[in-house]
């Protein structure tokens, strides 16, 4: 039987990584994880709970309210996904709304809020046969993966690609906006001082302007077949 493999995707917001990382899961019939989701869960519940006020967030508040946020992957049949679970309650569409992405970076810049994801994304990939995607998978949560992607696309494009998705679903969209905060979140995700965003000295660059995602699943199918050819 073949080895399963625990593979990392990391990267830029809003470069694709998710729908990536999925198809190749689907492909090895492997779990997904998107580890942002889990941060997104967080500010949610820190949103809900009032807890950022005057556009500040109130980091002792949520510290101490960690232990009452319980976040959790559940496999939807209908969707034939897994979608994430704050408390119970499945918010896999708030968690992607603007003003989630607003204040998602403060959030993930919390020592304690790290430690908890990342323990909690250490347990889910005990079981192998794991696609993580995130900004820390590589570096931090898995520094022994057998696969580390890192991901890139200029931020114009990374825009246009949200942009075109979120107006898809008949949402109203401000493209301009959605450029600002792709910006704001590259600097504050590289520039924390805590798991900064950067790519691991073994990852394998994958810049995905003008590719399409077929073209990106050829280009994994030979990284696959290299590191089984190692192993
Ligand atoms: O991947 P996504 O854009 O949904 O992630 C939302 C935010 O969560 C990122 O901007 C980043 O601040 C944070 N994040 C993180 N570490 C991860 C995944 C996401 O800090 N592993």
């Amino acid at each position: 039987m073949e080895k399963k493999l625990i593979i990392a995707v990391d990267g830029y917001s809003s470069c694709g990584k998710s729908t990536f990382a999925k198809l190749i899961a689907k492909e090895l019939d492997y779990l997904f994880i998107d580890s942002g989701a889990m941060y997104r869960a967080v500010t949610l519940y820190a949103i809900r709970n009032e807890m950022i006020q005057n556009e500040k967030l109130n980091i002792a508040e949520l510290i101490n309210a960690l232990p009452m946020v319980n976040i959790d992957f559940r496999y939807i049949a209908d969707r034939k996904e897994y979608e994430t679970f704050l408390n119970n309650e499945n918010v896999e569409d708030a968690i992607r709304k603007l003003e989630v992405s607003k204040y998602v970076s403060p959030v993930s810049q919390i020592r304690e809020v790290r430690d908890k994801m990342v323990e909690l994304q250490r347990e889910i990939g005990v079981f192998k046969g794991v696609v993580m995607d995130g900004r820390d998978i590589g570096t931090i949560v898995f520094p022994d993966a057998d696969i580390k992607i890192f991901m890139t696309a200029s931020p114009e494009i990374r825009a246009r690609r949200r942009f075109n998705e979120i107006s898809a679903k008949g949402q109203e969209v401000n493209y301009n906006e959605i450029l600002e905060n792709i910006n704001y979140r590259d600097n504050s995700d590289s520039g924390r001082k805590i798991s900064p965003l950067k790519k691991a000295s073994d990852a394998i660059e994958l810049d995905n302007s003008d590719m399409t995602l077929e073209d990106q699943m050829k280009w994994f199918r030979n990284i696959l077949k290299r590191v089984r050819n190692e192993n």
